[in-house]
Order: structure tokens, then C-alpha cells, then sequence
């Protein structure tokens, strides 16, 4: 109806000025005739259409004079407000005001308006039935010759919807980020470059432990090493994983963090206005990463299998202790034998008619039959099976070996280890021994030093496919005319030597060899002794 009503207006007034235009009155100035025709000289377009674009435009429009008083409004206007243009022309826009919008914004409309900018805003404003909407409005004054405001032109549209919505986002939005806060669970979206587009207080919390270093990234390197985990390929094929227990040894901690982690992909909303209708092939997606601490059933389940260790390593150590014990008798008595047989040797004896002689064949004969009893009653080493092992755990479990020695003997341990640390193949036991018998000599060398301040560091780091062990003691040191000598057999350089026989990093390099790797001290160390222990990586060599 309504609309009828402003469409035969709008006609009345075009069909007003085509009459004009066709039959100018008497006496019309010639200026006007030319400026009303100039619209249609293909230049400029007639006004006839131009009031009806205003007319039919889909925003509602009004036009005020100075003081807001309303002179026009389209069709939208009254279909959005739902008053006719006999209930508005003549009164001021303040009539729309639902007076709920602060004056203030008024003030600064006003202030903007008057001093002839375009205004820009949001106003509560109420229709005709006095149902209340949100009012995006543009208004911009219309200047006359002289530059002063002769009218303003408004326009609005309805944007309460548009408004629902998004504090309905805001509302969900601020709902799943309390929940992630909530969780004890680390959570982060991650891009397939490895950026991190949104994380939880878990995950800041971890941000903090990790020195900075952005957990995402070492979550992400500790599976590819452990699942050979692609984030490019899973983000693509959206392949993702559930409850794999990953380790991080973080720098200043000195106990490993657990953390059982699954992974699903989601995808990244695009926002560039160049890809509206490209969402199907632009759509990029990322991994949505939930990592669970379970560090402290890890505990648990690892002070069992330390026990155990413990328990498997004292066999061990036990059988080596003979092994060392027998060999170094066999060595020993290598001496005399030797002798005996070069005595023999000598020209002008071995005669079987020299008495002497035969004293010393039966001597030889029965050395030799002892050294067989003793070769036989060596223990054999122990056999063990070769299998996946990380490094930094087997460290961590020797320092757990060791703490009671550590602690009687006041020694600070500094642990280094790499953050993430691929696996060797390697016989863990066998590792364990190379391990304790190195943190051992570094506590003997300590000890030895008889210095207040007691040092050991150990640092694992990984260099392409090698991995390095470092154990560093703040001792004596070794001089270089030892280094080489310190892992021949039998050879012992303690002050106080006790029990050691002088096999240890014999052994220790039998060890080593036999996974592929190497040992060395360091020659360019000073205040002390650094031994390097070098590992291929899984598929490098090694077991
Ligand atoms: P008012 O006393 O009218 O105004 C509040 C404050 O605004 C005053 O204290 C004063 O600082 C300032 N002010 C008001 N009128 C003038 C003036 N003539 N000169 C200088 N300062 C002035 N308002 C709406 O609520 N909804 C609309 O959709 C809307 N559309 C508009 C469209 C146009 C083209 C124009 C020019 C104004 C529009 N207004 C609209 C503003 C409206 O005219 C009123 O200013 C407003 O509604 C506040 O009315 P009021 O009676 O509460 O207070």
C-alpha cells in the first residue's frame, strides 16, 4: 500500500518535469531549460532516472534539511521502518531514536555532519511498531553553491541480524576458548608451515617451560622421529593419529616430560576477499594437536622397570667383574710364562737331560693347563638382543643409578640433554654399562681432585645422523700422553686405583665399536676431562 502510495508520488513528480521539459512555461529562464535538459544530452543521465534509482533503491534514504527535519524518504525507508511518508516528511529523524543510543553519539554525529564530513555509524532506532533495530547509518551533507549545508542526505540499513550473529560468534568464540583454558590438555591448531594459530593456557603454560622454544615445534620433530609423522602430508591427506607417546627433554629439567598425543585436521577458514569462490580448492587445512601429560604414570611405570634395571645390571656388572678378574690373572700370568719359554728358547738349552729344563717344561705344562681352567671358567659376556633405544632415556636412567654415589660425593650434575633426540639401534644394557662407567670415572676423577666444587655435565645434541654424548668432569683431566694409553687393557691411572683393574673403558670401547660408534677425550679440554661418545643414527650403521 504503502509502497503504491510513494511509487505514485515518485511518478508524479518525473512525470512533472517531462511535462516541463516538453512545454516550458512562458518566460522560463533559459539556464533552467538548459540545465534541466543537459541531463539527457547523453552526457548525464535524465533525472527521471536518477529520482527513480533513488526511488527503488534497496538502502533507505532520507533527506533532511540542516536541523534533520525530513524533507524525503524512499521505498526502502518505509518498508524498513514501516512508516509512510505522511508520517515522517516534516519531522525530525530523532523520531526513529528507540533512546537508547547514547547522547554522545549524537554529539559526535552532529560535530562530523556540521562540519561537512560523512558520518558513519551504528544507532538504535525503533519502527513504526515499535519493534527495535540496529541502524547502520551513512550521513552525508549535501552542500550548496556557496559551501554552506543545505540539506543531508541519510541512509540506513537493518543490520540486527547481521549483529545476532556475530555476538552469537563472539559468544561461541569465547565458549571454546574457556573450554581449551579449561583443559589440562595442551592444545594447538598448527598450519602446515608450523605456525601456531591458536593454543590454550596448557600450551602457554609449556611455552614457559620450554624457554620460549615453541612446543609445537618440538611435539612435531619428537613424532616425525618417533611415527614418521609428515605435517604437510597429514594436512593434505588428513591422516591423523591417536594416544602416541611422545618424550621431551626440556633444558633445566631433570626428569623427561610425557605426553601422549593425538592429532585431527581441520580446516582453515580462508578469509582474502579473492577467494569467496574459491573456498573449495583455496580451502587450506591444519592440524588440530592435543597433547595429554602423562608424565606421571610414565613415572610410575618407569621406577618398576629402573628396578628391574638396576637388578639386570648388577647381574651384569657382577659377570663383568669376573670376566675382568680372570682376564687380568690370564694376562698376568702371560708374564712369567713368557719368560720361561724364552729361557727356553736360549741356545744350549731345552735339553731333555737338563734338569733345569725339564723343571721348567712341567712348569709351562702346568701354567698352560691352568691358564685352559681359567679360559674356561671366563663367563661369556652376556648376550643381549639389539632394539630401539633413545639415548637420552638410558642417560637419565644411569643418573638414577647413580644418584646415592652422586650425592655422597657432593657432585653438582649439570644435564644437557637435546630436546629431541632420535633412536639408535642399540643393546640397551650394554649402552647402560658404557654409560655408568663413564659417570663412575668422572666421580672418581672428582673425588680425586679433592676441590669443593664438583661438577659433572652431561649433554646429549644430535648432528645430522650422528648423535653426541658429552661427559664432562671438572677432575684432574687426563695429560695427553694418556689419552690414547687410558683404553688399553690393564691400563690404570687412579690415585687411588682399588678395585679397578684397568678394563673398564677397554670395554667401554668394545661397547661403542659395537654400535658402529666412537669414543674419544677430548685433547682441546682443559679444567678437566670431556669424553665423547659418538652414535650413528638408526639406519647409519651401528648393531
Ligand atoms: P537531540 O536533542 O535532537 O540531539 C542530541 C544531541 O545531538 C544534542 O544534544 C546536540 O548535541 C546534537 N544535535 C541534535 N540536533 C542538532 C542540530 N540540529 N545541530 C547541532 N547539534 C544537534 N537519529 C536517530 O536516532 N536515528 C536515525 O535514524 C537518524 N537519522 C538521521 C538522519 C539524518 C540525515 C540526520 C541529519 C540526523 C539523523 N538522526 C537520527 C539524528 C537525529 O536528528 C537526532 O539528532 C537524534 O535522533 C537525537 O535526537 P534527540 O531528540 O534524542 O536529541
Amino acid at each position: 500500500m504503502i509502497q503504491q502510495k510513494s511509487s505514485a508520488a515518485g511518478g508524479e513528480v518525473i512525470d512533472a518535469i517531462s511535462r516541463f521539459l516538453a512545454a516550458p512555461p512562458e518566460g522560463t529562464p533559459t539556464e533552467i531549460i538548459e540545465a534541466f535538459n543537459s541531463f539527457g544530452d547523453g552526457q548525464i543521465l535524465p533525472p527521471k532516472l536518477f529520482l527513480e534509482t533513488v526511488e527503488q533503491a534497496p538502502v533507505a534514504i532520507s533527506i533532511t534539511d540542516p536541523s534533520a527535519r525530513i524533507l524525503y524518504v524512499n521505498q526502502a525507508f518505509e518498508k524498513l521502518t514501516g512508516y509512510g511518508r505522511d508520517d515522517v516528511i516534516g519531522h525530525n529523524e530523532s523520531m526513529l531514536s528507540s533512546r537508547s543510543t547514547p547522547i554522545s553519539v549524537y554529539q559526535e554525529l552532529w560535530k562530523t555532519i556540521q562540519s561537512k564530513q560523512v558520518w558513519q555509524g551504528t544507532l538504535v532506532n525503533h519502527k513504526k511498531c515499535q519493534e527495535e533495530y540496529l541502524a547502520e547509518l551513512v550521513i552525508s551533507p549535501v552542500l550548496a553553491p556557496s559551501g554552506e549545508v543545505s540539506y543531508y542526505l541519510g541512509m540506513h540499513r537493518d543490520i540486527t541480524s547481521m549483529h545476532q550473529l556475530e555476538q552469537r560468534l563472539k559468544f561461541q568464540k569465547s565458549l571454546t576458548e574457556a573450554a581449551l583454558d579449561a583443559a589440562p590438555m595442551v592444545v594447538a591448531m598448527i598450519t602446515a608451515e608450523r605456525k601456531v594459530l591458536l593454543d590454550n593456557h596448557a600450551y602457554k603454560a609449556l611455552l614457559g617451560d620450554c624457554r620460549g622454544v615453541e612446543p609445537a615445534g618440538l611435539f612435531l620433530d619428537a613424532l616425525e622421529q618417533q611415527i614418521d609423522f609428515d605435517l604437510v602430508d597429514a594436512c593434505r591427506t588428513g591422516k591423523g593419529f591417536t594416544n602416541v607417546e611422545i618424550r621431551l627433554d626440556l633444558a633445566g629439567s631433570t626428569a623427561p616430560r610425557w605426553f601422549a598425543c593425538s592429532a585431527v585436521r581441520v580446516d582453515e577458514l580462508d578469509e582474502a576477499a579473492q577467494n569467496y569462490f574459491k573456498q573449495q580448492e583455496q580451502t587450506r587445512y591444519c592440524l588440530l594437536l592435543i597433547a595429554n601429560e602423562v608424565t606421571g604414570s610414565r613415572k610410575r611405570i618407569n621406577e618398576v622397570r629402573l628396578n628391574m634395571i638396576r637388578a639386570s645390571m648388577a647381574e651384569q656388572q657382577m659377570v663383568e667383574t669376573m670376566r675382568e678378574a680372570i682376564s687380568g690373572a690370564i694376562f698376568k700370568m702371560q708374564v712369567p710364562f713368557n719368560i720361561i719359554r724364552a729361557a727356553l728358547a736360549m741356545p744350549g738349552t731345552g735339553s731333555d737331560k737338563c734338569g733345569v729344563c725339564q723343571v721348567l717344561h712341567q712348569a709351562l705344562e702346568s701354567g698352560n693347563e691352568a691358564m685352559e681352567s681359567l679360559q674356561a671358567a671366563l663367563p661369556s659376556p652376556t648376550l643381549e638382543q639389539a632394539s630401539m633405544v633413545n639415548i637420552n632415556e638410558i642417560l637419565h636412567e644411569v643418573m638414577r643409578l647413580s644418584t646415592d654415589r652422586l650425592l655422597a660425593s657432593g657432585v653438582v650434575v649439570d644435564w644437557r640433554p637435546a630436546a629431541v633426540l632420535s633412536s639408535v639401534t642399540g643393546r640397551p644394557n650394554a649402552l647402560r654399562g658404557l654409560f655408568k662407567y663413564l659417570i663412575d670415572n668422572a666421580i672418581q676423577a672428582v673425588n680425586e681432585s679433592g676441590q669443593d666444587y664438583r661438577e659433572i655435565r652431561l649433554q646429549s645434541r644430535q648432528v645430522d645422523q650422528e648423535l653426541v654424548v658429552e661427559v664432562m668432569d671438572n677432575g684432574p683431566g687426563i695429560p695427553d700422553s694418556m689419552r690414547l694409553k687410558v683404553f688399553e687393557p690393564f691400563f690404570c691411572g687412579w690415585l687411588r686405583a682399588g678395585e679397578h683393574a684397568g678394563m673398564g673403558l677397554t670395554m667401554a670401547q668394545e661397547v661403542i665399536v659395537g654400535h658402529g660408534g666412537s669414543i674419544e677425550v677430548d685433547a682441546d679440554f682443559y679444567g678437566g676431562c670431556r669424553v665423547f661418545v659418538r652414535l650413528p643414527v638408526k639406519g647409519a650403521g651401528g648393531v
